[in-house]
């Protein structure tokens, strides 16, 4: 008999029933070392008491009115994101995936009154956009995500990763868009290069092609700068948000340019839940902390250490691991053994970590990680390293 919760997970076998910091606990007491963070959703760690206090006093007041009325709260944390980022205009949702769907729509909508025939998105192999009909339909090559659910959407070619010749060749009178993660994620912690970033923006300008970028995973300070791109210097005329802008609660965003979005008037887009008071409440509250200039620094900080103590991982476990790529606190080990034998030893030493394809394991910690937490993490580490040296 079928599951009640539809089986569509592999999950582990491990239920935690609290979480603080860095951590969380299991029913017996049992107590693992977060390094996966919700897949880098729990930007401040589990139960942030400055996050908690936020939302508790929201919840006292307000929790949904709809978008029939204004909302104070989202209009601050739209005032907010235009003031930090590129953009002029924001729409809420509640996911990432809805924010890939407002992405394509806004770019197809751009394109409409000017020049219907521009409807096609170029994405690249790797590339993790969501689960809805359309973030499939832009990846079309990735069999696991797409094979029985067609007929897919229309308009999308995807291209190898890193083939920036093949790009400039497949951009055409039909582009409407170019649509890329500035650090893939589930594709296995790959960076786009910063020469790379700027030939992209380069291609996009003189072209018209409007240029997405899918900060769902690399953005809110996880790489370090408030969004990924911002290392390149090159800045995107659409970016996707999600994941670590809710610290936990369900929220994404679409930022935008003043033009990109000049198709999307009243009555061409819209969502019930999206830009609630409650989620736009703690939403703020994260993107005030993790924006501060002191905050961002300590990331930066933290990583480099961290990062110089995996090198010293990946040179005492030679057969285990390949190499560490990444930016910031979004690093990928990629191992030389099975990344899920990997993660499951993690499993048995107290040590949360998380898969990703090319045979990576994800790090991706609370942004606010101690350092006491991060050498521990470092030893557990070295603990389901040497299980698996010890299997060979
Ligand atoms: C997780 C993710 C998404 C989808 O977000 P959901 O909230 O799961 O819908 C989209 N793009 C990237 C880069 C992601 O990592």
């Amino acid at each position: 008999m079928i599951a009640s919760v539809l089986p569509t997970y592999n999950r582990a076998p491990l239920a935690f029933v609290r979480g603080e910091g860095s951590w969380l606990f299991t029913e017996d007491g049992r107590r693992y070392l977060d390094l996966g963070a919700g897949i880098a959703v729990n930007a401040l760690g589990h139960a942030a008491p400055e996050l908690v206090a936020v939302l508790t006093a929201q919840a006292e007041k307000l929790w949904h009115v709809s978008n029939l009325y204004e909302i104070p709260a989202q209009k601050a944390l739209a005032d907010m994101l235009v003031e930090k980022t590129f953009g002029d205009t924001v729409f809420f949702t509640n996911s990432g995936t809805e924010a890939a769907e407002l992405a394509i729509k806004m770019a197809r909508k751009y394109w409409y009154e000017s020049d219907p025939a521009r409807v096609e998105i170029i994405t690249f192999d790797g590339a993790f956009h969501g689960r809805s009909t359309g973030a499939i339909s832009a990846t079309p090559n990735s069999e696991k995500m797409v094979k029985g659910f067609g007929p897919l959407l229309p308009g999308f070619t995807q291209l190898p990763w890193g083939a920036m010749e093949a790009l400039r060749g497949a951009v055409s009178e039909t582009t409407a868009a170019i649509m890329i993660e500035p650090i893939q994620g589930e594709g296995g912690i790959r960076p786009v290069s910063d020469a790379d970033m700027k030939a992209l923006r380069a291609l996009c300008d003189e072209t018209g092609t409007l240029l997405i970028f899918d900060e769902v995973q690399c953005g809110v300070a996880r790489s370090g700068k408030l969004f990924a791109h911002e290392w390149s210097g090159v800045t995107p005329d659409i970016m996707m948000v999600a994941k670590g802008i809710g610290g936990g609660f369900p929220l994404g965003a679409v930022v935008a340019t003043q033009e990109a979005a000049r198709g999307m008037v009243a009555g061409t887009h819209g969502s019930t839940y999206g830009g609630n008071p409650l989620g736009c409440a703690v939403g703020a509250k994260v993107l005030e902390t993790v924006s501060d200039p002191a905050f961002l620094a300590q990331v930066r900080e933290k990583a480099a250490a961290w990062r110089q103590s995996l090198e010293g991982l990946i040179a005492a476990h030679p057969d285990v691991f390949e190499e560490v790529r990444g930016e910031g606190l979004m690093l990928g080990l990629k191992c030389r053994k099975p990344n899920l034998d990997l993660v499951k030893a993690g499993y048995e030493v107290g040590l949360l970590t998380v898969a990703a394809a090319d045979n990576v394991v994800r790090l991706l910690p609370a942004l606010n990680i101690s350092h006491a937490d991060m050498a521990e993490a470092i030893a557990l580490l070295d603990q389901a390293a040497q299980t698996l040296d010890a299997a060979q």
